[in-house]
């Protein structure tokens, strides 16, 4: 079976193929490819070999011919069975078995988006490159097994192509350009990118001590950003080689594509032109791809039981640099992912266990965020120490294997000497989150200062949970933790200052249901919801069909059976607007809001319990068009300002802490 596994920002992605059980030792490969990205003609040979003869099944795409087959020495014709777009070749019981196949590879087409192309899956070529994703059949898969492989790839002068693994040899050879790679440990899969490429090369010696081949593979009009994405690779390899391990393979390369995509594979990251133009790629992503090597590309999760590659590499990333930044940049980023998962329907809500790869945008919040908090509480449990010692333990005892959720248990288990099965399974094994809320506060003079005695309160069944309070005294403000593992508990404290307020973990180092008050509401709330009602406040056919268009890129796919919380979507001009919130007596526009200048403005308000409006107010209907295309990544945001298409402000609505502030000392005596 044939899966594709994550990403970490909308963008940007780990495409890789895993075959579950997969118990067979790895089928070799011996292929030679030619390939023509313009004319689209591919032409390949393979002599796969077994350690012992067996039985296997050969998957190829329906778009390519098998020209000749031969099975130990015979030729022969293997009954195929065909389907919509993969060929399933059953062959004898052989040790070696050589392919010859040819066909016409699909045209690239620029304009998929990300989405498309994960969901495309096809072996494209054109003038800008050819992609042959690993899954898509292009060359004779063995079914269910792990490869090895030894490629040689030619391609007409002036283009320049690779696949995942050692570069041994590269050379032009009159109108050609040949390359050979080989990948010696077990892969998931063969993916084949070409293009019009200027390499730039970096040799590395590792604080391992190993040398790595650094590459970029770019497009000729983004040629010049090679330079910083080489010194960036060169700082992440050392980051994760002390980190974690000696990175484990001999090269890492950089390629450009064409479409607007982005995928990690063994020793490369495959990354849109305008992908890597955005100045943010280098500092966030691009890490996440490198660590992906150890993450998923190094240790394989075991698909069936769940993929921790993901969490853990966000942890280790994206998370790992907001903390290096600071304290506040780490906090907003768990409040983001706090606020994101309450804004998820219930019904999009699944045990972390259950996350095997990123379909949309709903397993997101739960396989890279659950996922990555979940490891954040660990490391709050057993120390950064411990903590560090199980990912390097965790590394030598599975590099190049597959691993689960248990074997990580086992390895923070012993490198933590704590039992840590009941945690593992709270937050693995539960769909939701804990929502601890404080429930009493009080404080008293005592002889040598003040009594304060603060209960916690959570749901049944109840979380073991380790909370954060903090307490603003008469002399600052004073941490403690509560262990909560009841449905109500209360901790007595001695302190020697006299309290005035407490408050719920201020810095959101728990996973929990933020509760309603405490959770800004931001415009991923209208995006995921189960059944959104939209009100257009404008009878004119340019509005109304701009609204349509708009709406119908909010609301992505079917919703109607997930029942999220209620959104009311309204649409309208600047006045009619203003006319329907001073008719339903709620909050008028915001004042900053007001103040801003810009065609359109969109906003949320929380109107009830769990009930969010969100408001888009424009100035005429080409100002509502304009939305369409750029409001849609601004997920995140509790408000947007737009002049046009382009964004002029932005941001969430400030987060609100649980805060109990206690009576004032004159009343407590
Ligand atoms: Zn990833």
């Amino acid at each position: 079976m044939i899966r594709l596994s994550g990403c970490v920002a909308s963008l940007i992605c780990v495409l890789s193929l895993a075959a579950t059980g997969l118990v067979a030792a790895p089928a070799s490969h011996r292929i030679s490819v030619r390939v023509d990205p313009q004319t689209r003609l591919l032409e390949g040979r393979d002599t796969i070999t077994f350690d012992s003869p067996r039985a296997a099944t050969l998957v190829l795409s329906a778009r390519f011919r098998v020209d000749t087959l031969v099975a130990d020495g015979r030729r022969i014709r293997a009954p195929d069975k065909p389907s919509a777009r993969l060929q399933r070749i059953v062959l004898p019981v052989a040790r070696r078995i050589v392919v010859r196949w040819s066909g016409t590879l699909a045209a690239l087409d620029p304009s998929l988006d990300h989405r498309g192309v994960l969901a495309y899956g096809e072996p494209a070529s054109g003038t800008e490159g050819a992609y042959l994703p690993a899954g898509s059949g292009w060359y004779p898969m063995v079914d269910g097994s792990f490869e090895r492989y030894d490629l040689a790839l030619e391609l007409p002068a002036g283009q320049r192509g690779l696949v995942p693994g050692r570069l041994v040899e590269e050379r032009e050879a009159g109108e050609r350009y040949i390359a050979r790679f080989e990948f010696r440990e077990p892969s998931e899969g063969i993916a084949l990118m070409a293009g019009p490429y200027r390499i730039e090369e970096r040799r590395l010696r590792t604080a391992a001590g190993s040398s790595v081949r650094l590459r970029t593979y770019f497009h000729p009009e983004i040629a010049e950003l090679a330079r910083g994405y080489l010194d960036s690779i060169a700082g992440y390899l050392d980051l994760y080689e002390r980190w974690i391990g000696a990175y484990p393979f001999s090269e890492f390369s950089v390629v450009s594509s064409p479409t607007p995509t982005g995928f990690g594979l063994p020793t490369l990251t495959y990354l849109g032109i305008d992908v890597l133009r955005l100045p943010f790629i280098r500092a966030t992503s691009l890490g996440h791809e490198v660590l992906h090597n150890w993450w998923g590309n190094g240790v394989y999760p075991d698909y069936a039981r769940g993929n921790w590659a993901e969490g853990l590499t966000t942890f280790m990333a994206d998370f790992a640099y907001r903390e290096r930044e600071s304290a506040e940049a780490a906090s907003a980023m768990r409040l983001a992912w706090l606020r994101d998962y309450a804004a998820m329907p219930t019904g999009d809500d699944a045990p972390l266990v259950h996350f095997t790869a990123r379909t949309h945008g709903a397993s997101q919040v739960v396989g890279y965020h659950k996922a990555a908090m979940v490891f954040f509480m660990l490391r709050d449990a057993i120390g950064a120490a411990a903590f560090d010692r199980g990912v390097r333990d965790f590394w030598r005892a599975h590099r190049f294997r597959v691993a689960s959720w248990d074997d990580l248990r086992d390895t923070f288990e012993r490198a933590s000497d704590k039992r840590l099965a009941a945690f593992f399974a709270q937050w693995l094994e539960r769909p939701g989150a804990p929502e601890p809320r404080i429930a009493d506060a009080r404080a008293a003079p005592v002889s040598a200062g003040w009594r304060l005695e603060v209960t916690l309160a959570q749901g049944a069944p109840a979380y073991a949970i380790s909370v954060p309070i903090a307490i603003r005294t008469s002399d600052g403000v004073i941490t403690h933790r509560m262990e909560l593992t009841r449905e109500r508990e209360t901790l007595t404290l001695d302190l020697p200052a006299e309290p005035f307020a407490v408050t719920l973990d201020p810095e959101l180092r728990v996973f929990r249901r933020l509760v309603a008050g405490e959770a800004p509401p931001i415009l991923r709330e209208a995006m995921l919801a189960g059944s959104p009602t939209i009100s257009v406040l404008s009878a004119d056919a340019a509005v109304q069909a701009a609204a349509r268009k708009l709406a119908a890129k909010l609301f992505e796919g079917p919703r109607a059976d997930r029942g999220g919380s209620p959104v009311l979507l309204v649409i309208g001009l600047h006045a009619d607007i203003d006319d329907w919130l001073a008719s339903r007596g709620t909050t008028p526009r915001p004042a900053m809001l007001a103040a801003a200048r810009g065609t359109a403005q969109v906003w949320t308000v929380r109107a009830g319990d769990s009930r969010t409006n969100v408001l888009v107010s424009v100035r005429d209907a080409p100002s509502l068009a304009a939305l369409a295309g750029p409001l849609p990544h601004y997920g995140g945001q509790s408000y947007v300002v737009f002049d046009g298409a382009r964004v002029i402000e932005r941001g969430a609505w400030p987060y609100q802490p649980q805060v109990w502030e206690l009576r004032p000392a004159a009343a407590a005596r």
